[in-house]
């Protein structure tokens, strides 16, 4: 498979994230804590693999894969 067409872009809803920062620690060029404990994308895109296991593992169901 060609890793570059597997690429998916996250959203995060700051109303859910809890700022246990799972989604960070797994892929840090895509979310980051920010200053007032909540989690943001980055805006850049990830392995859809890698975004199932973010969106999985939040402990509070905030992520969400974007498709086009
Ligand atoms: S894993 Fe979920 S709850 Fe934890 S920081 Fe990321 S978006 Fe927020």
């Amino acid at each position: 498979m060609n890793e570059r067409t597997d690429l998916v872009g996250i959203a995060i809803d700051g109303n859910r994230c809890v700022g246990m920062g799972i989604c960070e620690m797994l892929a840090p060029d895509a979310a980051v804590i920010e200053d007032d404990g909540i989690a943001y994308p980055t805006g850049s895109e990830v392995q859809s693999s890698l975004a199932k296991d973010m969106r999985d593992n939040c402990p509070s169901g905030a992520i969400s894969i974007l498709s086009d």
